[in-house]
């Protein structure tokens, strides 16, 4: 059983004092959109938590979490704190039974937790997204199946089926593991027998998918909204570039041609609609030419559109809490170009100082409130945003110069 605690902000704290449940906000039909004051639940208290959190209650909408550990990025502005793991069923139980509507912040929670919990009260994603995107194989399958292209793959669900896999699919590969995997963590680059030797104890341990090396020009992503009334909105294409795994720098516009960024978009709706998804999918793509591969979904606000946040007229968050709602989206309009450069444990001491100075001091910093800057873990990001495309690239090259690796 979870503990619950409250937290100090600026709008009321809803928690009793004697821990029981908070009556949710009564809505007049189930087709009516969950107004102002009512309580968002959130299931994972770290940053796109906190982020969908400001949003929702720059709306006026209050805010419940459950999360493992005390005063997260997102309990240290929530009105509700459940301290729980993501698998305690009656803590998840709590925090549903206290909100009018309840979204989850991350793909890595039980797709059975999340089926029983959208049963008992109102989590309209449901639980395909996440059954769907937490499993590579899955997923694969899925994107297949909607008619659009991904790198080739086989599954090694049995290190038995490794063999075959690289007879399939040759080299160079990827093997990543089926689950759990973030950041280029849990991925190997198999180019030659000897690596492939290497990662039999891997296979051997936990189940993998084997997928082809794509030969990509460069990298972008769209991040589409689905709203509960079937209304549905795109932010990008949005380019990327990754550092040893995890992602750098994300840019709008991509440099593509006007033929490939439709096309993306394109691809973007289409997947959206046919997988029928509620709330926000980023969808990760490789350019190759003039098409488009997919790489990888995400059923949540995405990392590389934290830029959203000031270089549109909305915000990702801002249009997520719209979806889960019922709220109207708004349609995205880019503000000016934009850099958001991503702020790893590592990066914050150089960028605080970097930020003091007038020819940084215009980019809008966000920190998530972190106990400890870890090294490579996500702490934070500057978003840059001028419509000077020039005074944008030289300033991004110059805070860069000196980044600490
Ligand atoms: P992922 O965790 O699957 O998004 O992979 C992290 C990064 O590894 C991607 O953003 C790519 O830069 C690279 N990567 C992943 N899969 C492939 C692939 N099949 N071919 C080439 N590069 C890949």
């Amino acid at each position: 059983m979870g503990q619950v605690t409250s937290t100090v902000g600026p709008t009321p704290v809803v928690e009793p004092a004697d821990n029981s449940v908070v009556e949710p906000v009564e809505t007049t039909s189930s087709t009516s959109p969950i107004l102002p004051p009512a309580m968002i639940g959130v299931i994972g208290g770290g940053q796109l938590g906190r982020m969908m959190a400001i949003s929702a209650r720059q709306m006026g909408y209050r805010i419940g979490v459950l999360e493992p550990g005390p005063d997260g990025p997102l309990a240290q502005i929530a009105d509700l704190e459940i301290n729980a793991p993501y698998d305690d069923a009656v803590a998840l139980r709590q925090l549903l039974d206290a909100s009018d509507v309840t979204t989850y912040e991350f793909e890595n929670i039980s797709a059975e937790t999340v089926a029983d919990l959208a049963e008992h009260g109102n989590l309209p994603q449901g639980p395909r997204p996440v059954a769907i995107t937490q499993h590579r194989l899955l997923e694969k399958d899925a994107i297949n199946a909607a008619g659009y292209q991904t790198a080739p793959y086989a599954d090694v669900t049995d290190p038995q089926l490794l063999d075959a896999a690289i007879a399939h699919i040759g080299y160079p590969a990827i093997l990543k593991t089926m689950m759990g995997g973030y950041d280029g963590k849990g991925q190997w680059v198999l180019r030659s027998p000897a690596d492939l030797e290497a990662v039999r104890s891997v296979v051997a341990e936990t189940p993998c998918i084997l997928e082809g090396f794509v030969n990509f020009d460069k990298e972008i992503s769209v991040i589409v909204t689905r709203s509960i009334t079937g209304e549905l909105q795109t932010f990008g294409p949005i380019e990327n570039i990754h550092k040893n795994g995890i992602l750098h720098v994300s840019k709008v516009p991509a440099v593509v041609s006007p033929q490939l960024a439709a096309k993306a978009v394109a691809v973007a709706r289409g997947l959206m609609e046919k997988l029928d998804f509620v709330g926000t999918l980023a969808i990760e793509m490789f350019v190759v030419g003039d098409d488009v591969v997919i790489n990888e979904l995400a059923p949540r606000p995405h990392n590389s559109g934290h830029l959203t946040i000031d270089g549109y007229n909305v915000s990702q968050f801002e249009q997520h809490i719209r979806a889960i709602t019922g709220l109207p989206l708004i349609e995205p309009q880019r503000i000016a170009p934009s850099v958001m450069v991503n702020l790893l444990g590592q990066h914050v001491d150089y960028a605080l100082k970097q930020f003091q100075k007038p020819e940084f001091g215009w980019g809008k910093l966000h920190l998530y409130g972190k106990a400890e800057n870890k090294r490579d873990r996500k702490v934070g990001h500057l978003n840059f945003v001028t419509p000077d495309q020039q005074l944008l690239d030289c300033t991004v090259s110059a805070f860069l110069h000196d980044f600490p690796n």
